[in-house]
């Protein structure tokens, strides 16, 4: 996988959402369309956790925002929000993530958004000062 300065530069098609996007790997799906499919997370971090990701092959929201077409970015975030309609998201609000890179610690380099709701989430990030007290 080419990687420069921490951030995956180029698609692989061996990739765990590939994989799921071809029918290879079994996934709990929630929605799809031609644009977007999504599917509960294999590790929920909140009662509603689910990952929304692009049919095309984008390794992140930079790869994606740059390279994809309008049709596809438009049917891709128009998903995002039906399926947090349709889950029950919305009710008592959710959060919307994307992690790109190193920093941001992205495990699979296919483009995803996470949805998390159906708890209080708390603030926005973790902030510097829980870092140095080990938390
Ligand atoms: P990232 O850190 O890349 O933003 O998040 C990747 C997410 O994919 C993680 O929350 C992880 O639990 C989830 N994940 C990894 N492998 C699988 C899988 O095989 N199936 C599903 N449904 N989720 C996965």
């Amino acid at each position: 996988m080419a990687e420069k300065g921490g951030v995956i530069v180029s698609y692989n098609d061996q990739n765990i959402f590939a994989k799921i996007l071809r029918g290879e790997i079994p996934c709990d799906k929630v929605y799809e369309d031609n644009w977007a499919l999504a599917f509960y997370d294999i590790s929920p971090q909140a009662p509603i956790h689910i990952l929304v990701i692009p049919k095309g092959r984008y390794v992140s929201m930079e790869d994606f925002s740059e390279k994809a077409s309008d049709p596809e970015i438009v049917g891709y975030f128009r998903a995002v929000g039906i399926v947090a309609r349709q889950t029950g998201a919305v009710s008592d609000g959710y959060r919307l993530l994307a992690n790109h890179g190193k920093n941001a610690h992205q495990e699979v380099p296919h483009f995803h958004t996470h949805i998390f709701a159906g708890r209080d989430l708390g603030g926005m990030i973790r902030r510097p000062e829980m870092d140095k007290i080990g938390n």
